[in-house]
């Protein structure tokens, strides 16, 4: 098979939306395998594991047989695989509403235009924060309609970091951006607080996921 046909997955599920602007929409997940980036709060190490080889199009029809309202590839990091842009296009083609998450440390320039893409900025807990890819945000910012940024919060620090960075890359007021905290790490209630008090024009988001199902559970 030609390499860009396959694709390494580690995992094709059926859940709830729980982070995103589309939180709580049925949503199917293509989680692509490996990353390599080492996050330190990475809440998905698991996905560095191999995976299974698969065709791009039997990894389509799988999402899609769901019937969910919206399907979402994720990692893993899934722009490290170039089967990725394929798979992408195949699911527009077919007219399922398809959200991309990557972790921000890649150029998201070839990503299909009808795609929805989820970026992270990195914050100083992650130990990745020097990584994240600049070019993404004046690209995001020229067609605001199809990016989010999400903000992974684990401290004061953190925040404090995040109100900054927003304001020297512009992106404040431009894309949509949500602030999320990393479970167990910090209380929401303080980032709520935070958020408040500095009138931030950024959403909240808790991982619903972790509330509806146990935190540690694996394909929700
Ligand atoms: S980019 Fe995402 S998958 Fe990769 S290590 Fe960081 S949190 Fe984990």
């Amino acid at each position: 098979m030609n390499r860009a046909t396959t694709i390494r997955v580690n995992e094709i599920f059926h859940s709830i939306q729980g982070e995103s602007s589309f939180t709580g929409w049925p949503c199917a997940f293509v989680r692509l395998a490996g990353c390599g980036h080492g996050c330190l709060y990475c809440d998905t190490d698991y996905a560095e594991e191999s995976g299974v080889l698969m065709s791009v199009e039997q990894t389509a029809k799988q999402a899609l047989g769901y019937g969910a309202p919206y399907i979402e590839v994720t990692g893993g990091e899934p722009l490290l695989q170039p089967g990725v842009y394929p798979l992408l296009e195949t699911l527009c083609d077919r007219k399922a509403r398809v959200l991309l998450e990557t972790g921000g440390f890649l150029p998201v320039d070839r990503v299909d235009a009808r795609v929805y893409t989820i970026i992270d900025i990195k914050t100083p807990s992650s130990g990745v924060s020097e990584q994240n890819c600049i070019d993404n945000y004046a690209f995001a910012i020229t067609s605001p309609e199809r990016f989010e940024f999400k903000v992974v919060i684990a401290s004061r620090q953190d925040y404090l970091w995040a109100k900054s960075f927003l304001t020297n890359q512009k992106l404040s007021g431009t894309c949509r951006i949500l602030f999320g905290t990393v479970f167990g790490a910090l209380e929401p209630r303080l980032l709520a607080e935070w958020l408040l008090e500095d009138r931030l024009p950024v959403r909240m988001q808790l991982q619903l996921h972790k509330y509806i199902w146990k935190p540690d559970t694996r394909g929700v």
